[in-house]
């Protein structure tokens, strides 16, 4: 009885296993990246927010002269402390104060302000590979009124968390070499319609960057949500578009093909950030959303997105509108405004892990293959995948296959190929492909939807 039970039970195991993709995953941790992660300070970042909140007030028409109070001062203050980065940076980290005007008659801002983004880069040390990777944050913010330059408004959360975690990672980066571009941005002007991100946005576009993902940090640190008190501090969502805004009419054509809806590069970025945050970060789920943003609300991602690159809103789970866009006050034994003293700052670090994780390992990681395509000619039941190397920077040591069945979100299956083309008794109807291009240790680039050409 007891063999024929077993017997039962490896019939059972062997009819599963064959039905599905599923398989323990073997998650190598890499030692640059581990030890990077490792190294995130949640005290410096209290201090950060600590001192972001001392400024006062930082609404877009806030004071910009004042010597400690208002948003000019709270940009210098920015300014000043990366560049105390620079001299352990070997050379590598600039920062510079992006000047743009906005504003007007019969705008939110109701006449012409001038205003600034403090933008931190770490160049890479390939000159052969010109990729760039942008962190943004915003450090202008706003209280329970939108033109209130006078009432204190400490932001600490929204976004000084997001803030902080800007210049921890900027801080540890400035250390490391890796051959592509990071750019950590601090925004201004994103309370009144994300202008600091769509001036950055504009030169991006303007000056031809490679951008190859954007990831905005907003509102990372609250844990415990209004109304509900449903407290997690070990979820943290990730936004993405589902079909990019700038879509045109011929990519259209392409997805309504590949049934590719779920399959934007904003989400391929999306689930990168996820395989790459829990790989490295204990304790934390990333929760993709399958959305650009939540209702009624933007982030800075959302001009970058319009501009066609691809970019995903890094939020917290748990919202508190208690502590958003309030004034500091206690009513009814509630405690209103945006304070220091709500914020989880093991939240904030672990967020930042996922953070600082997936830019490393994108940054260390070779350039994705190219021209990856589904062979859709004929009837078999093989899918014939097959691409080019990458055009610039370091080779790949080999590429990674991944597979997934049609209604699953994430990559199911990562098979490792030496050549640049294989044939998989799948049949290509029933999953979705992508490749991505693999370094010696293990490094992975963001995927590339394999589309189907006949
Ligand atoms: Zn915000």
């Amino acid at each position: 009885m007891k063999k024929l039970v077993s017997i039962v039970g490896l019939f059972l195991l062997l009819c599963c296993a064959g039905f599905s993709l599923h398989a323990q995953t073997i998650q190598p941790r890499e030692k640059t990246i581990s030890d990077a992660v490792e190294s995130i300070s949640s005290a410096n970042m209290y201090t950060l927010v600590e001192e972001l909140v001392g400024f006062h007030n930082r609404n877009n028409l806030s004071n910009t002269t004042h010597p400690t109070q208002g948003i000019g001062a709270a940009g210098h203050f920015l300014f000043e402390k990366v560049s105390s980065y620079i001299p352990q940076s070997n050379g590598r980290l600039s920062v510079e104060k992006v000047d743009y005007t906005v504003g007007g008659a019969n705008t939110r801002l109701d006449r012409d302000v001038h205003l600034q983004n403090i933008v931190a880069t770490i160049k890479g040390y390939d000159a052969t590979d010109n990729r760039v990777i942008a962190l943004l944050a915003h450090y202008d913010n706003r209280n329970g009124q939108e033109n209130d330059t006078i009432r204190y408004a400490p932001g600490a959360n929204d976004d000084g968390s997001g803030v902080a975690c800007l210049m921890e990672i900027t801080r540890i980066l400035s250390r490391i070499e890796v051959p592509i571009t990071v750019k950590c941005m601090f925004l201004s002007g994103e309370e009144h319609g994300l202008y600091g991100a769509q001036h950055m946005a504009g030169l991006a576009e303007k000056e031809g960057w490679n951008l190859i993902a954007v990831l905005n940090n907003d509102m990372i640190g609250n844990s415990d949500a209004s109304e509900t008190h449903t407290q997690t501090n070990t979820v943290i969502r990730v936004f993405s578009e589902n079909i990019p805004v700038v879509e045109t009419e011929e990519m259209r054509k392409t997805r309504v093909y590949n049934s590719a809806e779920n399959d934007s590069p904003s989400r391929q970025l999306a689930r990168y950030v996820k395989e790459v945050g829990e790989r490295y970060v204990d304790n934390m789920q990333v929760k993709l959303i399958y959305r650009n943003d939540r209702f009624g609300r933007g982030g800075d991602h959302t001009p970058f997105a319009r501009k066609g690159f691809s970019a995903v809103r890094i939020c917290e789970v748990n919202e508190n509108y208690d502590r958003t866009h309030q004034y500091v006050r206690e009513e009814n034994g509630i405690k209103y405004g945006d304070e220091i003293w709500a914020i989880d700052f093991e939240y904030v670090r672990k967020n930042t892990g996922v953070n600082l994780a997936s830019v490393l390992n994108m940054a260390l990681a070779p350039d994705v293959p190219r021209n990856v395509k589904l062979d859709a000619s004929g009837l078999t039941n093989y899918s014939e995948i097959s691409w080019e190397a990458p055009s610039q920077g370091k080779q790949p040591d080999a590429y990674y296959v991944l597979i997934r069945e049609t209604d699953q979100s994430q990559w199911q299956k990562k098979i490792l190929v030496r050549d640049t083309r294989i044939k998989l008794p799948y049949s290509k109807d029933n999953y979705f492909f992508a490749v991505q291009s693999v370094d010696a240790e293990g490094h992975e680039s963001l995927a590339v939807f394999a589309e189907g050409k006949r």
